[in-house]
């Protein structure tokens, strides 16, 4: 059997070792609630405070701007009603993740307008639409870098626009893969996954900028300053903090190397496979993102011959796998239902190599033949 190859980054990541080393304390000897009246506690809290400050550090925020929560799809749940009022006023991207889109539709039924922002072909979002109605909006939403095609979003150019209103970005696929700057940004709202950076699953954080009102999304005990009830998860945390470290040490290397591999990758499957796509802006991408359309296929099947070969791809994203629905991301770029159904995400990490993306072109180029000869 072929050794696994795995090329599903965007879908999750392998927990890297410096991380696991760092969690192993916390599991059964620093085992202390944050919140203990007694010295035993002190490891734990301070273990926090000084994740807190050193994950501040790596987007250039304030250790009090940094709140822990259990990942991506609450952090965008968080952010999605942090603004408490009914009747609230939101510009939101039309290729947002699900946990975006889906908060926004429980927002609409208790009473909130929401206006969707358009993209252009190349994934990007439509910065006149937002120009034109950020005046009477209440908050933004644009993701940071799109789940699919990877595309990074110009949120520097929405924060120069976006008036009074709150801007939350998602940037959850781009944390530990591209430098970030909140400042630089002008976010208010950031939010982060840990399982996308060589972290473990179930824990993320949120940035929300001093000043900015937030009406608490889980109610209990009053941890994370009010913010985030709930005893903090600190095996997850100071796992989570060391694959910062090692992203954010490591982030140069990454990308280059990331980006040559996708680069070479891309080229022999546009050469070697006829009527290829490639999805979205080249320019502005994560390193390791390939969006790539094969016309005549179904990429169903040709997920299946490549797992046959022990090769980990997905379709359009992890989410859509489960629903088999044609990707809203796709469909808002505009690209053609045919190609939609015969595209696949490959999505590459340090930890891949030259010698596996060759091997993966193969097999790719003999499923392709393979698939098109039997339609
Ligand atoms: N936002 C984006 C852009 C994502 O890609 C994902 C996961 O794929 C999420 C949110 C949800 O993150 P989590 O898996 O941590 O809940």
């Amino acid at each position: 059997m072929q050794k696994l190859i795995y090329m599903d980054n965007a879908a999750t990541t392998r927990l890297c070792d410096e991380a696991v080393s760092a969690m192993m304390p916390f599991m059964n000897k620093y085992y202390a609630n944050v919140g203990g009246a007694y010295s035993f506690a002190n490891q734990c809290e301070n273990l926090l405070e000084q994740a807190r400050e050193k994950i501040a550090y790596t987007i250039n925020a304030k250790p009090s701007e940094i709140y822990f929560n259990s990942g991506g799809t609450e952090g965008d749940n968080q952010a999605m009603c942090i603004i408490g009022k009914n009747n609230k006023r939101m510009l939101v991207s039309e290729i947002e993740h699900h946990a975006v889109i889906k908060s926004c539709e429980r927002e609409i039924a208790k009473g909130a307008k929401v206006k969707w922002i358009p993209v252009d072909s190349n994934c990007f979002v439509d910065l006149n639409y937002i120009k034109k109605n950020a005046g009477n909006c209440d908050l933004i939403s644009v993701m940071l870098a799109n789940n699919e095609t990877g595309v990074i979003q110009p949120i520097s150019e929405i924060g120069k626009i976006k008036q009074n209103c709150i801007l939350h970005t998602d940037a959850v696929q781009a944390y530990g893969h591209i430098p970030i700057d909140v400042s630089k940004l002008n976010v208010d709202i950031l939010n982060v996954s840990a399982h996308k950076f060589c972290g473990p699953k179930g824990i993320g954080f949120i940035y929300i900028k001093e000043g900015t009102p937030i009406n608490p999304f889980m109610l209990g005990g009053g941890q994370e300053r009010g913010v985030r009830s709930g005893t903090q998860n600190t095996i997850a945390i100071a796992g989570m903090c060391q694959a910062a470290i090692e992203a954010y040490k490591n982030m140069n290397y990454r990308i280059q190397y990331e980006t040559k591999l996708r680069n070479i990758m891309i080229n022999r499957l546009l050469k070697e496979n006829k009527g290829a796509v490639i999805n979205g802006s080249m320019d502005n991408r994560l390193p390791g993102n390939i969006n790539i359309s094969f016309e005549g296929i179904s990429s169903k099947a040709l997920i299946v011959y490549l797992d046959d070969h022990n090769i980990c791809v997905s379709r359009a994203s992890a989410c859509s796998n489960l629903t088999y629905e044609l990707s809203h991301v796709l469909k808002a770029m505009k690209i053609d239902e045919d190609l939609i159904r015969g595209t696949i995400r490959i999505t590459l990490n340090h930890e891949n190599t030259v010698k596996e993306i060759m091997h993966v072109c193969d097999v790719i180029k003999e499923g392709v033949s393979i698939l098109r000869n039997m339609s």
